[in-house]
């Protein structure tokens, strides 16, 4: 199977799964690499929630696990970012300071909130919503592209209370092409995550129609991943995104 390129341990604020848990579960499935990306969103809005690495500690662990499995899997040491306009300096600066062997650029935030909660749904409709979250990753990425790849980029549908029912592309076509020119132009791949899947969608993040027309515009690689928080999700639904490439003719991106 592809390597997984997104996963989360208990690294992550989020998650409480065990480094060799999640390796023992990529050895099963003959992943040749897996990228360990936990959370690192400076300036996290959300009360009571800490998605900040130990970045010591982590490196010291993953080195560990890389070589208790170097005879088996390669360990990426990544991260997944959480990027916006009010953080850019904080990245750029842990990116001078810490040599990832991956990075995930992510827009987890909208109008100071995170739509993973209902109460962002409160004042927003799901049209404001996914508008206000395309042109907000656009800005992010317009001050800082120095990642990898970029994940999830329709992350709010996931979490609409009407699910995907008022999703649909076209409606932002205009900036959604702004944002994968830009990536393009700037060696930034597309990542393809399928954490939506496994939630009952029935497209991964993001939409085919974005990959398709990522196509279109001259985008050649992605990267996959599962966005687990448990091992048991780990190459979640990487058979239907063989399946998404192929069709495309994109390139599955692995070091
Ligand atoms: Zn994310
Ligand atoms: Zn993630």
């Amino acid at each position: 199977m592809y390597s997984d390129y997104h996963v989360h341990s208990s690294f992550s604020f989020d998650s409480e799964e065990t480094l060799d848990n999640i390796i023992k579960k990529a050895v099963s499935l003959n992943m040749k690499q897996i990228a360990i990306t936990d959370h690192q969103d400076f300036n996290w809005p959300v009360k009571g929630e800490s998605p900040y690495i130990d970045f010591n500690r982590y490196f010291d662990t993953l080195n560990h696990y890389a070589d208790k499995y170097k005879n088996k899997i390669q360990i990426l040491k990544g991260v997944e970012l959480g990027i916006t306009m009010d953080n850019v300096q904080l990245c750029r600066k842990l990116l001078h300071n810490v040599n990832f062997d991956f990075v995930i650029g992510s827009c987890h935030v909208v109008d100071n909130m995170d739509p993973y909660y209902y109460s962002f749904w409160e004042s927003h409709t799901d049209r404001e919503a996914f508008e206000l979250y395309f042109s907000t990753l656009l800005d992010a990425l317009h001050s800082f592209n120095s990642v990898d790849t970029l994940g999830h980029l329709d992350y709010i549908v996931r979490y609409s209370p009407n699910k995907d029912a008022n999703y649909c592309v076209f409606d932002y076509m205009d900036v959604i092409d702004e944002i994968l020119k830009f990536i393009i132009t700037h060696y930034i791949k597309l990542e393809i995550n399928t954490a939506g899947l496994a939630k009952g969608l029935d497209f991964p993040n993001p939409h085919t129609d974005i990959i398709k027309r990522y196509t279109e515009l001259g985008g050649k690689y992605v990267t996959i991943g599962s966005d687990a928080h448990k091992a048991c999700d780990i190459g979640f639904g990487f058979n239907k995104i063989e399946d998404i490439a192929n069709r495309y003719n994109l390139k599955i991106y692995e070091k």
